[in-house]
C-alpha cells in the first residue's frame, strides 16, 4: 500500500517530475543518493513555523527577508545534476533556509554556502547545526564572487538567477567540476544551466529546463566567516 506520510509522498512526486521532465533534463531518474539525501533532510525545520502544515508540498515557500525556500523538485534536480562525489568540495551561493545545504551535506564531505542577507544566514547556520550539518562551511557576503580562498569547487550550485553567469564562479570549477545556476532576467525567463569543466579545462554548457527564481543581488563584499577561514 502506498504511503501516506507527506515526506514519502513528497519523493513519489519528485521521482513522478523527473520522469516527466526527463525530455529536457536527460535524468529520468535521480540517483538513489540524491533521492536518500532528500529523504534523510526534514524540510519542515528549514521552514518558518506558519508554513509548516505546507513543508512537505512541492513549492517554493516565502522564509522573510523576500526570500523562498526552493520547490524540492528542482532542489532534487539541481543536486542530482553536479554528479557529487563523497569527497567533493561544494559552493553554494544562495544560504537562504540552510534546505539545499542540508542535502548538499548528505552527499559530500565538504559544503561552503554563502548568503548575501546577514538575517538569513544567521537562521541558517542555527537550523543547519540543530539539524546534525553543524560542519557545513557558511559566509556573509556576494556569492557571486565566489570563495576564492577556499577555491577550487568540484561542484557549485546558485540558487538565485543571475543574468549572466558571474565568471568567477567559472573561474573557481575545478577541472571535472559542474556548475548549475539559473540564467536569466529578475522578472522573465530564465533557464537552468549545466556547465561543465573537462579535465582538460574546457568549459561546456546545457540549457536544462526553464526555472523561476529570485534574483541574485549584488552585494556587499565578504565579510564574516563562521569558521574564520
Ligand atoms: N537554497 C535556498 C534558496 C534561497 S532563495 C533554499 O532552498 O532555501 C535564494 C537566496 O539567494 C536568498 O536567500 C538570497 O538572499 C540569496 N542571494 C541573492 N543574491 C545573492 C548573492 N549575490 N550572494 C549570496 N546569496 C545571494
Amino acid at each position: 500500500m502506498r504511503s501516506i506520510d507527506p515526506h514519502e509522498k513528497l519523493l513519489d512526486q519528485i521521482a513522478a517530475e523527473a520522469r516527466a521532465t526527463a525530455h529536457l533534463t536527460e535524468r529520468a531518474r535521480f540517483s538513489p543518493q540524491v533521492m536518500a539525501a532528500m529523504r534523510a533532510v526534514s524540510r519542515d525545520a528549514f521552514v518558518p513555523p506558519e508554513a509548516r502544515s505546507l513543508a512537505y508540498d512541492d513549492r517554493p515557500l516565502a522564509i522573510g527577508c523576500g526570500q523562498t525556500i526552493s520547490q524540492p523538485f528542482i532542489v532534487a534536480l539541481m543536486t542530482d545534476l553536479l554528479d557529487l562525489q563523497p569527497g567533493d568540495r561544494v559552493l553554494e551561493v544562495g544560504t537562504g533556509s540552510g534546505y539545499q545545504t542540508a542535502v548538499l551535506a548528505q552527499l559530500a564531505a565538504d559544503v561552503c554556502s554563502i548568503e548575501v542577507v546577514p538575517a538569513l544566514a544567521q537562521r541558517a547556520a542555527t537550523v543547519l547545526a540543530d539539524q546534525g550539518c553543524g560542519s557545513v562551511a557558511l559566509r556573509v557576503g556576494d556569492g557571486g564572487k565566489g570563495w576564492p580562498e577556499r577555491a577550487p569547487f568540484d561542484a557549485i550550485i546558485v540558487t538565485a538567477a543571475a543574468p549572466v553567469v558571474p565568471p568567477a564562479l567559472v573561474e573557481q570549477l575545478a577541472p571535472g567540476g559542474r556548475l548549475v545556476i539559473p540564467v536569466g532576467a529578475a522578472s522573465g525567463d530564465q533557464v537552468l544551466r549545466l556547465i561543465t569543466r573537462g579535465s582538460d579545462g574546457a568549459v561546456q554548457e546545457r540549457d536544462v529546463l526553464s526555472v523561476a527564481f529570485v534574483p541574485l543581488v549584488p552585494g556587499r563584499p565578504p565579510e564574516k566567516d563562521r569558521d574564520g577561514a
